[in-house]
């Protein structure tokens, strides 16, 4: 019998890696609140409980040869308890370095990565001290379970303070506002043994949200290149393994470290049809113990985030079933309009045919 991995989180990206596990041989066990969780559909087995329920996260880890996460926000006292006792390859310090935004920040500053410039605020004194260094336009951000641009608030100058004030209930952190040209990120999958790297795309968000990824980038390919081998020195510094993403602000030739996720990302499903081989195949094979394929870009490709909202046009496009247009959906029962139901990647498809062709069919 194959070799079962227990995945903490059943969303779309256990979704897709336990696809991957499954056509590479394995088994999978996945841990969600939500009985209807979309790796649900997929996992061999199931354990429906909190992120923070001890015993649900045992029963989870009793049941797997060895064990990942897609969700990043486990509380942390829980993952040292059963880092001791159970196979997770990765580790829990990428997950805990990624959890809090200003040790994450840090870290990445300690390894090398140019960041925003920033500083903690934690309450209305130490605010305006923030801001006083940094200056306006600004961001203020909460320090943990930010996500999708929530928890965040721009602050284009004095007047906006007041109305951000709310954010500082939990501790924050204020970044200086990139003003950026474009934003890019980076998926590595392996360890010190060797890394694989997937080609970087160009993210636009939206809501913030992330909207579209367009690969190739259209950008300085020695910018994108430093780009991929400081996050490679960046992983084997750390001492990470598995897979991390890192998303950049660039500006002017130079990039800046935005936040990291040490688990398949948004911006990386284009590999799926983009790609000889995909961010969760690489991620299954490293967790499986197979050997690592380092992948390359087969055409242009543009992925196309499929929220609420979108949702109808999505179907439309699946029922029409043309070449080159790939339609995910991921089985979420409810629909709401930013919600994130699926993705579509056109393959063989640049911006400008993606602007001219597609763009219209979806929510504006
Ligand atoms: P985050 O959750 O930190 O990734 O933020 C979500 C999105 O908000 C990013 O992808 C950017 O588009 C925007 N954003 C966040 N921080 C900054 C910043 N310091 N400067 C400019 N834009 C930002």
């Amino acid at each position: 019998m194959g070799k079962t991995i227990g995945i903490i989180g059943g969303g779309q990206l256990g979704m897709m890696l336990a696809e991957e596990i499954r056509a590479l041989g394995g088994r999978t066990v996945c841990l969600d609140p939500s009985p209807d969780a979309p790796a649900f559909a997929v996992a061999d087995e199931r354990v429906v409980g909190a992120f923070d329920d001890e015993q649900a996260l045992e029963r989870l880890c009793a049941a797997a040869d060895t064990v990942t996460y897609e969700f990043e926000n486990v509380p942390g006292s829980l993952l040292r308890r059963l880092e001791s006792r159970y196979d997770i390859p990765q580790g829990i310090r990428p997950l805990l370095d990624s959890q809090d935004r200003l040790r994450e920040k840090n870290n990445a500053r300690d390894h090398g990565l140019r960041t925003p410039r920033y500083a903690a605020a934690d309450d209305e004194a130490s605010l305006r001290e923030a801001i006083r260094r940094i200056g306006f336009p600004a961001v203020l951000k909460t320090r943990t379970l930010g996500y999708d641009g929530h928890g965040q608030a721009v602050l284009r100058g004095e007047a906006d303070v007041p109305g951000a004030l709310p954010l500082l209930a939990v501790p924050c952190i204020l970044e200086e506002f990139v003003p950026f040209d474009y934003e890019a990120s980076v998926v590595l999958v392996g360890d010190e043994r060797g890394i694989v790297r997937f080609p970087v795309g160009r993210n636009i968000h939206r809501d913030g949200i992330l909207d579209l990824s367009i690969v190739p980038p259209d950008a300085d390919r020695q910018v994108i290149g430093e780009m991929v081998a400081r996050s490679e020195a960046f992983m084997r510094g750390c001492g990470y393994r598995g897979i991390l993403a890192i998303e950049y602000f660039v500006r002017d030739g130079a990039f800046y470290f935005n936040e990291m996720a040490p688990r398949p990302h948004n911006s990386g499903h284009y590999t799926i049809e983009g790609c000889t081989t995909n961010q969760f195949r690489e991620l299954a094979r490293y967790l499986l113990g197979q050997p690592l394929e380092e992948p390359r870009l087969l055409g242009p490709t543009v992925m196309k985030n499929v929220l609420g909202r979108d949702l109808e046009a999505a179907r439309q496009l699946a029922a029409e079933g043309l070449p080159g247009v790939h339609v995910h959906l991921y089985g979420k029962r409810e629909a709401r309009p930013l919600r994130k139901m699926g993705h579509v990647t056109f393959t063989d498809t640049t911006a400008e045919a993606y602007a001219e062709r597609w763009a219209s069919r979806f929510v504006r």
